[in-house]
């Protein structure tokens, strides 16, 4: 079975997770020993996936597989994905299931200029098997895109990076203490995550959240700008575009069905002006930005 028509509400950082599994088969686990199935998560064999979808002009370049896995240590108060956070809520599913799959699109993947992005979640929860992906679908000859907040770039091994065309990288905050405010964690391992990648050289597509309240002070866009302009200044050519993504509500009810609080519930988007505002702050540093 194939996937339906694509939802296509914004790029990836802001966008809700795919409808489900459909046509991928996943692993009955439960007849497996724990330790098995442990061996072949270590050995990325076996993923945590929550759903996939064919998208075409988010998440990288033409037409996509987006696969979505789970598992995230961030947690950002406009999750759009919170479905996604916990890595047991994720369905088993072997890469070379997730590659058959892959493989199926080429055609489409050739004829549009796309190919495969792993997103989440937070991919690299689950490097062994992310590495695994990657390699296969580079076997295939396809094009790989990484949806990540870098936060756990060190995961992310040379070869694995080797494998990887280009990085959609969110940089949610451009200070430690806004960072946290909106993430809980560190921004430094998202920079550092920036920087290596520029030196190996993989492409990057900087990607920022405008939340009214909680990272648009100018101050804050200002440092996210500056972040981006240094990674690009590290490999002129690294950061191929910028997308600044308004924030919106869509994720609501997603939060309200998993029993949470959700902070932002009367957050209002940032009006188009402001988000044309902060895109300009971007282009002020030479840098592509939509
Ligand atoms: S990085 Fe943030 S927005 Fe993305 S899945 Fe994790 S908590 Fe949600």
């Amino acid at each position: 079975m194939t996937a339906g028509p694509a939802t296509l509400d914004a790029p990836s950082a802001c966008r809700r997770a795919g409808a489900g599994l459909r046509g991928i088969e996943t692993v009955a686990t439960a007849d497996m020993e724990r330790t098995e199935r442990l061996a072949l998560m270590r050995s990325g064999e076996l993923g945590s996936v929550h759903s996939w979808e064919l998208v075409t002009a988010v998440d990288g370049p033409g037409t996509r597989l987006t696969v979505f896995l789970n598992g995230c240590p961030l947690r950002c108060r406009y999750c759009h994905n919170p479905d996604t956070l916990a890595m047991k809520d994720g369905e088993p599913v072997l890469a070379d299931e997730l590659l058959a799959r892959v493989g199926r699109y080429r055609g489409v993947f050739a004829a549009t200029g796309g190919g495969l992005t792993l997103s989440g979640g937070e991919v690299l929860m689950q490097p062994a098997f992310a590495a695994r992906v990657l390699r296969g679908a580079k076997e295939l000859g396809v094009h790989t895109c990484l949806d990540t907040s870098g936060f756990l770039g060190a995961n992310a091994t040379d070869a694995m990076l080797a494998d990887t065309d280009l990085v959609l990288l969110d940089i949610k905050a451009g200070d430690e203490e806004t960072y946290r405010r909106t993430t809980g964690r560190s921004l430094a391992p998202t920079l550092r995550f920036g920087r290596r990648l520029a030196e190996l050289g993989v492409k990057v597509w900087v990607r920022f959240v405008l939340v009214p309240g909680l990272t648009d002070d100018p101050r804050n866009v200002e440092r996210v700008a500056d972040h981006a302009a240094e990674i690009e200044a590290e490999r002129p050519g690294t950061v191929e575009r910028v997308e600044v993504l308004p924030f919106h509500q869509m994720a609501r009810d997603k939060w309200a069905e998993l029993g949470r609080t959700y902070e932002l519930a009367d957050t209002p988007p940032p009006t188009p002006a402001a988000t044309e505002a902060v895109r300009e702050v971007f282009r002020a540093r030479g840098l592509t930005t939509y």
